[in-house]
């Protein structure tokens, strides 16, 4: 039996290893032309690891949108995302 609760937290699993990225902090968006590159779906999370993975490269600062969700001071990110949030390359 499915409850609504389960249902929203798969909204925040990872597609490929299936962490909820809503407990590891790992909640960010990314501008479109690099979230399109790794990822069919308008909607969807991956964590880091796997959209780092599938994008073969480490993220950067430009690959960040502006949005509040991003800013270091919102919310609590988890160490890897606020490095990649300061990183330039
Ligand atoms: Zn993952």
């Amino acid at each position: 039996m499915a409850s609504t609760r389960t249902k929203n937290r798969n909204a925040f699993l990872c597609m490929d290893c299936k962490v909820d990225t809503g407990k590891t902090s790992e909640y960010y968006m990314l501008i479109d032309k690099v979230w399109y590159a790794v990822c069919d779906f308008e909607r969807g999370m991956l964590c880091i690891d796997c959209i780092e993975t599938r994008l073969g490269r480490k993220l950067t600062k430009k690959d960040f949108t502006e949005c509040f969700l991003n800013k270091l001071t919102f919310g609590a990110k988890s160490a890897k995302l606020v490095n990649r949030l300061g990183r330039i390359a």
